[in-house]
């Protein structure tokens, strides 16, 4: 049990996630020879070593059980549908009997949302690849749901444009997935979140049905039944299609960086550039072991590194660049030039792989969530506080890097001893729930973007309070077999 956050939380995964609880009957050879018909033989997939492949997705916990030999559940089948048509059929097929069904993208989720918890079949849109339409003049992209975030940024490109989303997993992440999950990117303080970018979308509905939203640049017709799939992580319906705002390319991007003396003084000028209504692509701010970790030499022991990057319309860019150095250089310990931002940029999205860490038996993981910025400072320190007080952590190091006027997120990563896989599981559990419930208790969301997946799920009554009750509601109504990635985001295994 959970006593260092003096809880009664379960500590190990199968507890936790209540795996197998309810499992279901093995799926009948008529079942899968309906969908061998519809999508092709050789898109259901049955083999033991695609199974398993299907069977995790990046949830860092996934990967230390299979790293320590222990067991995931895994699907019964997958199969790859070529067009929403086939993704209708197939979805039809298993409403009937009553299978399970675990969308998939691109299997960079970090929270265990596409574990198939009940067994069933995973329904992996990568096929659905296509980019169907870049209108220049509208500034809209239409897509399908299983292209790469890189593939869809890359025929932008071509075109002259550019979506603006890049989230640090654009080579690995579906469009699909980065609305099912609300993404951000690292661009995101100049153009938005996946949610401000969304302008109609095409879902299958559980049982089959097509629903397609009108593409529009804002409309007052209701409820914007597009945003409830956003976020929806695969509960709600599966989506094939989506249509985007797009940017022209920018003429000019330029970087400069500041030393602050602590992590707080540097909130604080963040709060400052932002209430100016100054909108720079890229805000970073890193706490002194991240600054030393990340920006080896390009800042002194100690001190927090503040990373800006402008980009846009090039007399703009100048622009916004002099008055955040109006803002930040007065009050900074030194301002760093652009060499900083150059080496993140080269740098960004490269990632130290989870079995270098696991092979000297550490356990890490990351966890973003955000605050008003009336909360933020006393987020950070009762956050950090609790978690380092948990018997087995290393380390927990923070960064800022996605702000709004109202508030900024934190983005903390934990660092801790598992020698085997109780002590593991245990020390990864408890590390959470004191990192969670001093966000809820500090005024905090307890995500900014990874989503809730599998993990998340235990925090989400204390997260939504009776606002939770409107989302199960939604789901009952849309999903009453309750066969859309059973387990995830509210927490119901059957
Ligand atoms: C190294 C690394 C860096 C990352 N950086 C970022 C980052 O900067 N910003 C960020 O937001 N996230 C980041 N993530 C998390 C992850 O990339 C995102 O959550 C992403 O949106 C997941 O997309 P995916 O296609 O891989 O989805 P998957 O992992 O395949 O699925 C995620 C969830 O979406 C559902 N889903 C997938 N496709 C569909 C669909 N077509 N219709 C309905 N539901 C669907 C699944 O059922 C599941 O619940 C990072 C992950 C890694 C491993």
């Amino acid at each position: 049990m959970d006593e260092t956050a003096g809880g009664s939380r379960p500590v190990d995964f199968e507890t936790a996630t209540a795996v197998h609880r309810k499992r279901r009957r093995p799926l009948r050879a008529e079942v899968v020879s309906a969908l061998e018909k519809v999508v092709g033989p050789e898109h259901v997939l049955s083999g033991r070593a695609a199974l398993e492949v299907y069977a995790r997705d990046s949830w860092p916990l996934a990967a230390l059980r299979v790293h320590h030999g222990a067991e995931l559940p895994l699907p019964d089948v997958v199969v790859l549908p070529g067009g929403v048509a086939e993704v209708s059929a197939v979805l039809e097929i298993l409403y009937e009997h009553e299978v399970p069904v675990i969308p998939y993208g691109g299997g960079s989720g970090v929270l265990g949302g596409t574990l198939p918890v009940s067994g069933g079949v995973v329904v992996d849109v990568k096929r659905l690849d296509r980019v169907l339409e870049i209108n220049d003049e509208g500034l809209y992209v239409t897509a399908q749901a299983g292209i790469l975030a890189v593939d869809l940024e890359r025929a932008l490109a071509r075109a002259g444009l550019t979506l603006g989303h890049f989230p640090q997993s654009v080579d690995v992440a579906s469009l699909g997935g980065l609305i099912a999950t609300r993404s951000a990117g690292q661009f995101s303080t100049k153009y938005g979140n996946i949610e401000d970018m969304l302008l109609a979308l095409e879902v299958v509905l559980p049982g089959g049905k097509v629903v397609r939203t009108r593409l529009a640049p804002r409309s007052s017709t209701g409820p914007d039944v597009k945003n409830l799939f956003l976020g929806s992580e695969g509960t709600l319906g599966i989506v094939t299609e989506a249509s985007l705002r797009v940017h022209p390319r920018p003429e000019k991007r330029e970087t400069q960086s500041y030393e602050v003396a602590d992590f707080v003084k540097g909130l604080e000028l963040i709060r400052r550039v932002m209430r100016t209504g100054l909108r720079p692509a890229v805000i970073r701010l890193y706490d002194p072991i991240e600054t030393a970790h990340s920006f080896k030499g390009l800042a002194s022991q100690g001190r927090c590194l503040l990373l800006f990057v402008f980009e846009g319309f090039g007399r703009l860019v100048d622009l916004e660049a002099s008055a955040v150095d109006d803002i930040c250089g007065p009050e900074a310990e030194r301002q760093l030039g652009p060499e900083p931002g150059r080496h993140w940029l080269e740098h960004r999205n490269i990632v130290r792989a989870l079995p270098e860490f696991m092979n000297q038996n550490l356990v890490v993981d990351t966890l973003e969530v955000a605050a008003t910025w009336d909360r933020v400072a006393d987020l950070y320190r009762t956050m950090t506080e609790r978690m380092l007080k948990v018997k087995g952590i290393i380390s927990a190091s923070a960064h800022s890097s996605h702000s709004y006027t109202q508030g900024t997120n934190l983005y903390i990563t934990f660092v801790a001893l598992g020698p085997d896989l109780a002590a593991a599981e245990r020390v990864y559990y408890e590390i959470w729930e004191a990192a969670m419930t001093a966000c809820l208790e500090a005024g905090g969301t307890m995500c900014h973007h990874h989503g809730v997946g599998l993990h998340r799920t235990r925090w989400m009554p204390a997260e939504h309070g009776e606002a939770l009750e409107v989302l199960r509601r939604l789901k009952e109504a849309l999903d009453p077999k309750g066969l859309m990635n059973p387990g995830k985001l509210f927490g119901e295994v059957d």
